[in-house]
């Protein structure tokens, strides 16, 4: 489970079907969808 932050909600959102990813610059971050709206979420660091 993984809190992001959905920009187009402007609000917080929990999506339990984040998943891990790597940034072009090496770091870790969450890849999330919003369950209201769609709208793709990041998250940076590990969740
Ligand atoms: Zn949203």
């Amino acid at each position: 489970m993984a809190q992001m932050y959905c920009v187009k909600c402007r609000a917080k959102r929990d999506d339990p079907n984040a998943t891990p990813v790597t940034m072009k610059n090496g770091k870790p971050a969450m890849k999330g969808k919003c369950p209201v709206c769609g709208t793709g979420m990041y998250k940076i660091g590990k969740a």
